[in-house]
């Protein structure tokens, strides 16, 4: 290891099932509020490190429980998005924010050129790359691959509760996202597009550099993290959106 992460901190990027066979590669940019041994607690209190700011609660555990059912794999990242936000580009405020929601992070205030450059490579590079890669190997190996972007919201924002339960989002290429749109119709959970987040708001950058670029099927799935704050619904989710891919793949032509 170099840079800020340590041996003990171990590596940035993790793959579950590595051999499944499904066409879905899951992937969870916001999977974990680990903060690396180096970086402290960026001045914040334990109420804030264990908040939707840090991670997105509930979606690892929902991607795996889709990963196992459906033998996908499962690519994530192992540390805090208050580190790199790895679902934002270098260059942009929101890939290191110094404010989130309600909260300011001392530790991301004032960060220097090197400091950011630090994060980026310790923390977005191997995970961008790491990506790619494994994109580019299922290609080479003759797999097919549709990406799905996993993702969790706070039920109350600014203050606000939001009535939407689940998201489905993308950016140019709606292609599954129609599918699973018309999959959810008048079932389950309040299925919406592009809420609460679409991308004007800078959200769907893996969807664009690892999807569109690609040319593969793509979409982003945002579910309201109070519903997945425990196993129980946890898999009822998973169990929900397994559904709608599985309908989904059999609409579209591959
Ligand atoms: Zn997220």
């Amino acid at each position: 290891m170099t840079g800020l992460l340590t041996d003990a901190d171990g590596s940035p990027v993790a793959i579950d099932n590595p051999g499944g066979t499904s066409p879905f590669l899951f992937v969870c940019e916001h999977a974990s509020r680990r903060i690396p041994q180096a970086m402290g607690t960026l001045g914040l209190g334990p109420d804030a490190l264990e908040s939707h700011i840090a991670w997105d609660p509930g979606a690892l555990a929902v991607s795996q429980f889709l990963s196992e059912r459906l033998d996908a794999t499962l690519f994530y990242q192992r540390f805090s998005r208050l580190i790199y936000d790895c679902n934002r580009p270098p260059e942009a405020d929101a890939a290191m924010p110094s404010v989130s929601e309600v909260y300011e992070i001392p530790g991301n205030s004032g960060l220097t050129d090197e400091d950011r450059s630090a994060r980026t490579q310790a923390v977005y590079y191997p995970f961008r790359d790491g990506l790619s890669n494994l994109i580019e190997s299922r290609k080479r190996a003759g797999r097919p691959t549709i990406l799905v972007t996993m993702h969790s919201f706070t039920p109350v924002y600014h203050g606000k509760p939001r009535s939407v339960e689940v998201g489905i989002l993308h950016d140019s290429d709606a292609r599954l996202a129609d599918a699973m749109l018309a999959a959810a119709d008048g079932t389950g959970f309040d299925t919406r597009r592009n809420e609460p987040y679409g991308p004007i708001d800078g959200v769907t950058h893996t969807l664009i550099e690892q999807g569109l670029k690609n040319g593969l099927l793509n979409v982003m799935i945002e579910i309201r993290n109070d519903l997945v704050s425990d196993e129980t619904g946890q898999k009822v989710m998973a169990g929900y959106l397994a559904g709608l891919l599985g309908e989904s793949l059999a609409s579209l032509p591959q």
